[in-house]
């Protein structure tokens, strides 16, 4: 027997298939949005929608964007020699929280695992090698800690390593296989200012 309506179901169904909410999450917010004027659901379908319409990668860094070149990348008085690579966006978004770092980003859209099939092609790293080609005096690596992450770091820098360009990686403290949008700005910072050539 079912408790709601098809439709009410066909709403948690959907909703509790996004990271993080569960069943009784799922539920809560179906009748919240049942229960908010029409006006309010309108609002919050029509940002998604645009977001997915208009959302795509910088063309430099690969970061999300509704701009062709990302407002990091566009800004001069940053320091475009220093490239700091991540796993995510919103691991770009957690340094960027620090206000500390002055270089720009590459986002790769993953990391490397052999076990999930994920090879170095499946992820932007061609994109990376091909920004080395301008002038490019440190490349900082600060994919996470996990065995993915440290996969993907070792392999980076193999591959950088002949191009004689500075090759770090931020220092460990940071908690295996976290998040780094789930760390805090000073575990950031301390990880970023003792970074180590590799
Ligand atoms: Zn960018």
């Amino acid at each position: 027997m079912d408790l709601y309506s098809g439709k009410i179901n066909k709403l948690i169904e959907e909703l509790s298939a996004l990271p993080g909410i569960g069943a009784k999450s799922a539920g809560r917010l179906a009748f919240y949005l049942i229960n908010e004027p029409e006006e309010h659901v309108k609002r919050l379908t029509t940002a998604i929608l645009d977001a997915k319409a208009n959302i795509h990668y910088c063309s430099e860094c690969f970061t999300l964007t509704d701009d062709e070149i990302c407002p990091i990348c566009r800004n001069t008085g940053r320091d475009h020699s220093v490239i700091m690579v991540v796993e995510n966006t919103r691991d770009l978004a957690a340094y960027e929280k620090t206000g500390r770092f002055e270089g720009v980003y590459h986002v790769l859209h993953g990391a490397i695992s052999p076990m999930l099939g994920i090879g170095p092609n499946d992820i932007k790293l061609k994109e990376l090698m091909k920004r080395l080609a301008g002038d490019v005096k440190e490349v900082i690596i600060a994919t996470n800690s996990s065995l993915e992450g440290e996969t993907t770091a070792m392999y980076i820098s193999k591959l950088i390593k002949p191009t004689g360009i500075k090759v770090t990686r931020i220092a460990s403290g940071v908690p295996v296989g976290g998040d780094l949008e789930n760390i805090d700005e000073v575990t950031l910072l301390r990880a970023l200012e003792g970074r180590t050539e590799i």
